[in-house]
């Protein structure tokens, strides 16, 4: 599933490709992709026409402001794809649901094989309106976060995201000791803090030198501190690689490239090989449904 570093590599490609341009029109061929509107029709008649101004990220989640003040939001789901094209003639990946036909003769394509990614046109928040803010995103002390979340009101139970709200390590240490749930857990929790998923929990702990399944109100300030300044570290490594795309996933950028953070994995999907620390075999077990992988030397 696309995490934060591979939905952050497509935001980078859309705000290339999108901004400035307008959406001649908006073809749907499977209205799974669009299920939040009543029918396609009515996806159509709120995006075709619009000028895409900036596109924006939060979470796993990706928002492209219009000119009109509202939003085309989109999640890529398990194995959603956005994938550029030079103009209609080129032929459609299997799979395609959905298609921005751009001003430029360009189009963007959405494909999705398991179809559990979505795009929806969120309409602009209106006066007096009251936008249900998570309460882990109002820790944040600066960033673009909150003002996103009170532009795009499906977006606002998101909890912190690393890169786009800012909250300093004596909060961060508040947020793990007011839980007791398991490390890992807490991580993916999109709605304490968002972008974390399977992979790059994984890394994370690697990085913070810290077990899976320790309680997270058991961490010391030490290991908290440690723990946040982490998070942004690994996840920024990911970002400059384009993200990862592992053997049985579909991750791709918008020209359709794979990304390269796979190679510097420290120990997803490394179970057996050594330690890049302490060459002692890195171990998986299958924590809430999902394989897990860490070192049982380096990891505490
Ligand atoms: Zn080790």
């Amino acid at each position: 599933m696309p995490e934060l570093p591979e939905v952050e590599t497509v935001r980078a490609g859309l705000a290339r490709e999108l901004v400035g341009k307008k959406v001649k029109a908006a073809p749907v061929s499977d209205g799974r992709s669009t299920r939040r509107h009543p029918s396609a029709k009515d996806f159509r008649a709120l995006l075709e026409g619009r000028t895409v101004k900036s596109v924006e990220r939060l979470g796993k989640y990706l928002a492209c402001a219009l000119d009109n003040g509202s939003h085309l939001v989109i999640h890529l789901g398990m194995t959603g794809q956005l994938l550029k094209a030079k103009n209609a003639k080129v032929p459609k990946p299997k799979h395609t649901h959905v298609v921005l036909q751009l001003s430029s003769n360009e189009e963007i394509r959405f494909a999705d094989q398991r179809t559990f990614g979505e795009m929806f046109v969120s309409l602009p928040v209106g006066e007096g309106e009251e936008v249900p803010i998570s309460r882990f995103a109002r820790l944040a002390i600066g960033g673009n976060g909150l003002n996103l979340r009170s532009r795009v009101r499906e977006l606002a139970h998101l909890g912190l995201d690393p890169f786009e709200d800012q909250v300093g390590w004596d909060r961060f240490v508040a947020i793990t000791r007011s839980r007791h749930v398991p490390l890992k857990a807490l991580l993916t929790d999109q709605e304490i803090l968002s972008g974390l998923g399977n992979i790059y929990a994984d890394e994370v702990l690697f990085s913070a030198g810290l077990r899976y399944d320790r309680p997270c109100d058991e961490l010391t300030t030490v290991e908290a501190r440690r723990l946040h300044r982490t998070i942004p570290e690994v996840l920024s490594e990911a970002i400059k690689a384009g993200g990862t795309t592992l053997s049985d996933e579909m991750f791709v950028d918008l020209e359709g490239a794979p990304g390269r953070y796979q190679n510097q994995l420290q120990v997803h999907t490394r179970e057996g090989e050594p330690c890049p620390q302490c060459r002692t075999p890195i171990e998986r077990v299958v924590f809430r449904d999902r394989s897990t992988y860490f070192c049982p030397r380096c990891q505490s």
